[in-house]
């Protein structure tokens, strides 16, 4: 494989690389291909509902193999390191791989380590977390089988992948546990380092109101300092005040801090101010602030929006467009508009769904319907609908 050139190589086959190679080959470029090692493809949103007791894991998981791109070729291989000057990447193998357009879309990394103890304490009996598609299960598991104690969930500070998703499984437990008739018996405390519960008013208010009816304890501008697994302890500091709380916990679902992966923070495609390590791009059109043959989208790209599939969606058509245009010598006509979107699953069979955009000013796909209210049908939309959409269309480079 050394010494291979590629048109366009794209780095990482998750939803923004198999989305956005399909496309690119679906316009016509030919000589495309994914630099992917895993051969397992996640649908990550899917990961909150295993959490919360509403879908199987098997729904959230298909071989890379099946959702590669017919035409595009798929190196199983990782990228360890991107050499702008000779247009090189080198790979965890050893070889390295020529491009004329490089894509950088390898996601995030999951800091465990950030927080002292969560690492062992998200393997531990009492704790889990559904940011890893392994311990979604988990989660569940403990969050069932509570009838009296105290969860705590938590949400880390920084940049994450859709930061509404830290919140989902707390609603769907809730609403199981008063099905069950022990919610009165559990205390709830959701940490979230944020100072309102998500950002955009009229959700805010309809979080706010599910909260309340669920008795949940919100800890705003705070976060998890460390976990004691052994004794089910947490550290919680209130940012605001600088004042700390120790809680005893019977189940802990935690998010883990997150950033670029570490070889990428060591290449020169992120800022050098930027500590999480993204590729430094112009957030309109995606391509690189510096090195005009290389772009990134998703959520390893230093874009202004909240990290999203639904974000990735909008930014994986005007990437390809742009790429196209550059290619053929034309300026760069389309901007990405910094939509995102978050649907949070409030009940078991209920979501209210937010879309906004980098200011997290309202911004919905259908104008005057009242997406942010609680709704069963934007339920079927988020738990039956999207999946069959990613799938089948996202994937396909047709949505
Ligand atoms: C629990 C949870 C709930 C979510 N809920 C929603 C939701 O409701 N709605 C929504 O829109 N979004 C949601 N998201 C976010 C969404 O899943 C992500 O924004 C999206 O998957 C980002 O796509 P990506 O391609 O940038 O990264 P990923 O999909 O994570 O893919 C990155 C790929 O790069 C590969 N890779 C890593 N390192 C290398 C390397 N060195 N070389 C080559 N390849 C590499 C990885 O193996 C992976 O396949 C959720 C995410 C989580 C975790």
């Amino acid at each position: 494989m050394a010494g291979q050139h590629y048109d366009v190589l794209v780095i990482g086959g998750g939803n923004a690389g198999v989305s956005l190679a399909a496309r690119l080959h679906r316009y016509g470029v030919k000589d495309v291909a994914v630099m992917e090692p895993g051969d397992q493809h996640f649908y990550q949103p899917l990961f909150s509902h295993i959490a919360g007791g509403r879908a199987k894991p098997s729904e959230a998981v298909r071989p890379q193999r099946s959702v590669m791109p017919p035409g595009v070729e798929w190196i199983r291989d990782g990228a360890v390191g991107i050499d702008p000057a000779s247009n090189t990447v080198s790979m965890a193998s050893g070889g390295h791989l020529g491009y004329g357009h490089l894509v950088v879309c390898p996601g995030l990394q999951l800091d465990w380590d950030k927080i002292p103890g969560l690492a062992g304490a998200v393997q531990s009996p009492s704790g889990a977390s559904h940011y890893e598609f392994s311990l979604a299960a988990k989660a569940w598991t403990l969050l069932r089988g509570l009838k009296a104690g105290t969860a705590v969930f938590t949400m880390p500070s920084g940049p994450i992948k859709c930061g509404g998703a830290s919140q989902k499984p707390m609603y769907l437990a809730c609403d199981y546990w008063r099905e069950q008739g022990v919610l009165h018996d559990i205390r709830v405390v959701m940490v979230q380092p944020s100072a309102t519960v998500f950002g955009v008013p009229a959700v805010d208010d309809e979080l706010k109101r599910k909260i309340a009816e669920y008795g949940v304890e919100l800890r705003l501008e705070s976060e998890l300092v460390s976990v004691e697994a052994a004794a089910q302890n947490v550290l919680i500091r209130d940012n605001a005040t600088g004042s700390t709380e120790e809680l005893h916990y019977d189940v802990l679902n935690a998010v883990p801090p997150q950033s670029a992966p570490d070889w990428l923070k060591a290449t020169e495609l992120p800022a050098p101010d930027d500590s999480g390590g993204f590729v430094e791009v112009d957030p309109q059109t995606l391509r690189h602030v510096r090195f005009a043959n290389i772009w990134s989208l998703g959520d390893a790209a230093a874009t202004t929006n909240s990290k999203s599939g639904g974000a990735l969606r909008k930014q994986t058509k005007v990437l390809a467009k742009n790429l196209v245009a550059a290619r053929e010598g034309r300026p760069l006509t389309e901007k990405y508009d910094g939509y995102s979107v978050c649907p949070f699953t409030v009940s078991r069979s209920t979501v209210v769904f937010a879309e906004f955009d980098d200011h997290y000013r309202p911004m919905p796909s259908v104008p005057k319907l009242p997406t942010w209210k609680e709704s069963r049908a934007s339920w079927v939309v988020d738990r039956d609908i999207f999946p069959r959409v990613y799938w089948n269309l996202i994937l396909k480079g047709r949505a």
